[in-house]
């Protein structure tokens, strides 16, 4: 369906800010890069370099003040935004549950869209969640078990574009494992495009091919991910490096 040299997200000169006392916070900063179709990009920084933000910015949960953001070549704001969410997938590091069952929340894409590829029992198979926990109250689970049920809940209708907001921060080092090698290998057999942003930064260096490194809400450094570790280019990559022993 998309023509393979147009990327599947394009940032141009996007900037957005907040305000708060009086006092206006720019957390992105023109903002330019492109996303490869069938990439796995690793989006690291520190915090509060305004990751989640660019993230945001991708499936309309928050708009951009100034510039576009372009997905598979159509603005995001020209999209209709079913259509823009189910072809750009977020899961986050704590996701809003809804009421009722974990598998309630496993048919919201059902419930919102209609259809739905994988069951409930798939999902939970696929993210490594116990049959057990179906009937739960999705309330009940704990800060992993969300973070894989939001994985989950994104994957039921496999988006082309899958974002990722530190969705293993809270997984105990085998459940982290399972998780990245079901991302890597989805991203093989469908040809998945991922940004996945991450703190660890062996895991950005495990699963990526190229990287985005964010400070004070700009794109200071894309590199490929060889490159990046062996010879990152700014001081506050090295920084980033060295302050995790490395
Ligand atoms: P990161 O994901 O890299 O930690 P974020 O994109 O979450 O960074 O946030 C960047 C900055 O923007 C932070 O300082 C944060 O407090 C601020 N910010 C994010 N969302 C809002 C909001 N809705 N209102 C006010 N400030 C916000
Ligand atoms: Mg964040």
């Amino acid at each position: 369906m998309n023509e393979e040299h147009i990327p599947a997200i394009s940032f141009q000169s996007v900037n957005k800010s907040y305000e708060q006392n009086d006092t206006r916070y720019d957390v992105l900063r023109d903002v330019t890069g492109h996303i490869r179709q069938g990439s796995i990009t690793a989006i690291i920084g520190p915090s509060g370099s305004g990751k989640s933000t660019l993230l945001s910015v991708c499936n309309l949960m928050n708009s951009p003040d100034k510039g576009e953001v372009l997905v598979f070549g159509k603005e995001v704001r020209s999209w209709d935004i079913k259509e823009l969410r189910k072809t750009a997938g977020l899961a986050f590091q704590s996701a809003p549950v809804i009421e009722g069952t974990v598998r309630d929340n496993l048919l919201l894409a059902e419930k919102l869209h209609q259809t739905q590829v994988y069951t409930p029992e798939e999902l939970a198979d696929f993210t490594d969640l116990p049959h057990e926990l179906l009937d739960r109250n999705a309330k009940e689970l704990s800060g992993g078990q969300r973070q894989k049920l939001s994985l989950a809940r994104t994957l039921a209708n496999p988006p082309s574009i899958l974002l990722l907001d530190e969705i293993t921060s809270a997984l105990d080092p085998a459940s982290v494992l399972v998780i990245e090698k079901l991302i890597t290998s989805w991203h093989q057999q469908k040809k998945l495009t991922v940004l996945w942003i991450t703190h660890n930064l062996e895991q950005a260096e495990r699963i990526s091919d190229t990287i985005w490194f964010m400070a004070e809400g700009r794109l200071l450094e894309t590199a490929d991910t060889k490159t990046f570790f062996k010879d990152p280019k700014h001081e506050a990559a090295r920084a980033l490096l060295q302050g995790s022993g490395r």
